[in-house]
C-alpha cells in the first residue's frame, strides 16, 4: 500500500507567489484595461550579453560536429568550467580546488537538495525573513513540526530586525544546520566580515554546518563587503556555499549554478572529505550534470568580455535600485537595501501589514511588489520591490507610488 509523505500537508497553505498571482489577476478583472507595473517576482528581465551568447552559439555548434559531440559529461560539472569558478574565487584570495565545485542546475534546487546528506534529526536555524526553498524543504523532510501562526514548530528563528541591521545573532542554544543568505533575498542586507566570523565562530565550536547563500554574491559593490563566506577564517571547516549563473548573467531561465563543498568541511561525527564525498555520491546518483550546451554558456560568462558585460548589466539593475529607493525617500518612506543587492525593503507606512500595503499599492498605484510577511514572521510590516525590470517600466512604477500612494 502506497502512502504519501504527509510532510507536505505541514506546508503553510497559499504559496507566496500564487497568491500574489490570485490578488492581481482579480484586481485586473475588476479593472480591465489597467496596466500593472510589477516590481514583484525576482526574475531577471534583460537579454543575454553577447560574449555569453557567443559562448551559448559555441555549445550548440559542438554538438553538430563528430569531433565535438558530446553525451553526458561528469556529474560535477565540466573541468573547463570548474577551473574557472576556482580563479574566480582565487582573485579574492581563496585557495579552493576546482574538484570542491559541483556544478548545477540551480542553487535553488541544491539549497533544498543539501540537506539531504545530513542526519534527519539536525536542527534547522533560519533568518527571518528568509528565501522559502529554505524553510520549505526541510518541513518536507520531516525537521519541523506543524505550522503554527509564527512559523514552524522546531525550526529556530533568527530574526533579521531594523536593530540588528538585518543580520542576525548567533542562535541562542545549539543548532546543526544554519541558513544564511548575503547580498539577502528579499532585505537587500549584506553581511560583513565581522558578521560572518560570529558564525563561522559558532559554527566550528558548535560542530554546525553553514549554508550560505551567495546568488547575489556579484552585486556588492563595497570592496569591503565579503562576496564569498571562505573570505571568513575557518569559514572552510564549516561552511558550503552555493552560487549561481542565474542573477548575474541573465541565466534564470537558461540554468546553471555552483555549490562549493570544502574537503575540510566536517560534521561532529565525519572526517574532512567525507562531506564532500557525500554530495559526490549524491549528485551522481541523483544528477546527470548541467546541460553542456548551457556550461559553454558559463565559460563564456568567466572570460574576460564575459565578465565586462555582465557586470554592466548588474549594474544596470543597481540603477534601477537606486532609482526606487530615491523615489521612494522623496515620500519618506524608509527603505533598506538596494545598493549592494536587486532588492529594496521598505518599511509599510502607518504600519500598515504587509499585505494591506500590497493592496493598497497594487489598488492606488497599479503596482506589484512582494508582502514581507511571505518570507517569515519578522518581515510583518515590511516590503520587497524589485530591482530586476526594464528601466521604462521601474520608472514608470516608481512615478506612480510617487504620484498616487495616499500616505
Ligand atoms: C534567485 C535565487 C537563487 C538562484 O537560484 P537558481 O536556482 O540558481 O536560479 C538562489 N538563492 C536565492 C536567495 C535567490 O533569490
Amino acid at each position: 500500500m502506497a502512502r504519501i509523505n504527509t510532510n507536505y500537508d505541514k506546508l503553510a497553505a497559499g504559496y507566496l507567489f500564487p497568491e500574489i498571482a490570485r490578488r492581481t489577476n482579480a484586481f485586473l478583472e475588476k479593472n480591465s484595461g489597467a496596466q500593472v507595473l510589477r516590481l514583484g517576482i525576482g526574475d531577471t528581465t534583460e537579454p543575454i550579453v553577447p560574449a555569453v551568447l557567443d559562448g551559448l552559439h559555441a555549445g550548440v555548434d559542438a554538438l553538430g560536429k563528430t569531433e565535438s559531440y558530446s553525451g553526458y559529461g561528469p556529474s560535477e560539472g565540466i573541468n573547463s568550467l570548474r577551473e574557472g569558478l576556482a580563479s574566480l574565487y582565487a582573485e579574492r584570495g581563496l585557495t579552493l580546488d576546482p574538484s570542491e565545485f559541483f556544478v548545477s542546475d540551480g542553487a535553488k534546487s541544491d539549497s533544498a537538495n543539501i540537506q539531504g546528506i545530513f542526519s534527519d534529526d539536525c536542527v534547522v536555524a533560519v533568518q527571518d525573513p528568509a528565501y522559502p526553498v529554505y524553510v520549505d524543504s526541510n518541513v518536507i523532510s520531516g525537521r519541523t513540526g506543524k505550522a503554527y501562526d509564527n512559523g514552524y514548530e522546531g525550526l529556530v528563528y533568527m530574526p533579521c530586525t531594523e536593530e540588528n541591521g538585518f543580520f542576525p545573532d548567533i542562535p541562542d542554544r545549539k543548532v546543526d544546520l544554519i541558513y544564511i543568505c548575503s547580498p539577502n533575498n528579499p532585505t537587500g542586507a549584506v553581511a560583513t566580515k565581522e558578521q560572518l566570523k560570529t558564525f563561522v565562530d559558532y559554527a566550528n565550536q558548535n560542530k554546525a554546518i553553514i549554508f550560505y547563500d551567495s546568488a547575489y554574491a556579484s552585486f556588492i559593490t563595497d570592496p569591503e563587503l565579503p562576496r564569498s563566506i571562505y573570505e571568513v577564517d575557518g569559514a572552510e571547516n564549516c561552511a558550503i556555499e552555493f552560487n549561481s549563473f542565474s542573477k548575474t548573467a541573465g541565466f534564470t531561465g537558461v540554468r546553471l549554478a555552483w555549490t562549493i563543498v570544502p574537503k575540510a568541511c566536517v560534521t561532529e561525527d565525519s572526517e574532512p572529505g567525507k562531506l564532500h564525498a557525500l554530495w559526490t555520491r549524491r549528485q551522481n546518483t541523483f544528477f546527470n550534470g548541467a546541460a553542456n550546451i548551457v556550461q559553454a554558456g558559463g565559460v563564456a560568462a568567466l572570460s574576460p568580455e564575459g565578465r565586462k558585460q555582465t557586470d554592466e548589466q548588474v549594474s544596470f539593475y543597481l540603477e534601477n535600485a537606486r532609482i526606487i529607493n530615491e523615489g521612494l525617500k522623496s515620500l519618506d518612506i524608509t527603505t533598506y537595501g538596494g545598493g549592494n543587492a536587486p532588492y529594496v525593503w521598505l518599511k509599510t507606512p502607518g504600519e500598515l501589514s504587509s499585505w494591506d500595503f500590497f493592496d493598497k499599492l497594487l489598488n492606488e498605484c497599479h503596482v506589484v511588489g512582494t508582502p514581507g510577511s511571505g518570507f517569515g514572521p519578522a518581515g510583518e510590516g515590511f516590503f520587497r520591490l524589485s530591482a530586476f525590470g526594464h528601466r521604462e517600466n521601474v520608472e514608470k512604477a516608481v512615478f506612480s507610488i510617487q504620484e498616487s500612494l495616499k500616505i
